[in-house]
């Protein structure tokens, strides 16, 4: 999922200030990496991506990014973090996680799939009185290749 590129580091440079940071070099470098992808990356696919950059300060500044709330990490059943812009960045969507190989893919939020869950969550806010603010949803399951 992208988006402007200007947009994002003039974003994540006022995030960064509100942390006391700076957008430095290394920081753009990664912002647009994460920019350009329509999956959240691994920081080894993140050095691939960009062979100039070091890995213990990548991942110094993959943490300080997702400090300052630009970038988040999404979580899976294997051991490897990965990356992706703050969905206020890159538009609310979805992932479709497989167990085989751990590639995780975005899955737009079509007006279909969001009616379905909103149509799920508006049960689950009157049956339990739980305010739903937000959602996520990742799929979990084979890709075509590991099928
Ligand atoms: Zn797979
Ligand atoms: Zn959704």
């Amino acid at each position: 999922m992208s988006r402007r590129i200007e947009d994002v580091m003039a974003v994540a440079e006022r995030r960064l200030g509100g942390v006391n940071q700076r957008l430095t070099s290394g920081r753009r470098a990664l912002l647009a990496i994460l920019s350009d992808t329509d999956r959240p990356l691994t920081l080894p696919e993140v050095l691939e991506a960009n062979s100039a950059l070091a890995q213990s300060s990548a991942y110094r500044n993959l943490v300080v990014l997702e400090e300052a709330g630009v970038v988040e990490r999404v979580v899976t059943r294997d051991e490897f973090a990965r990356y992706e812009l703050t969905a206020d960045l890159t538009g609310h969507h979805h992932h479709l996680v497989c167990s085989g190989c751990g590639r995780v893919e975005d899955l737009a939020a079509t007006p279909s799939l969001e009616r379905a869950v909103n149509s799920t969550v508006a049960t689950v806010q009157r049956q339990r009185g739980f305010r739903v603010d937000d959602h996520r949803l990742d799929l979990i399951g084979m890709c075509a290749d590991c099928a």
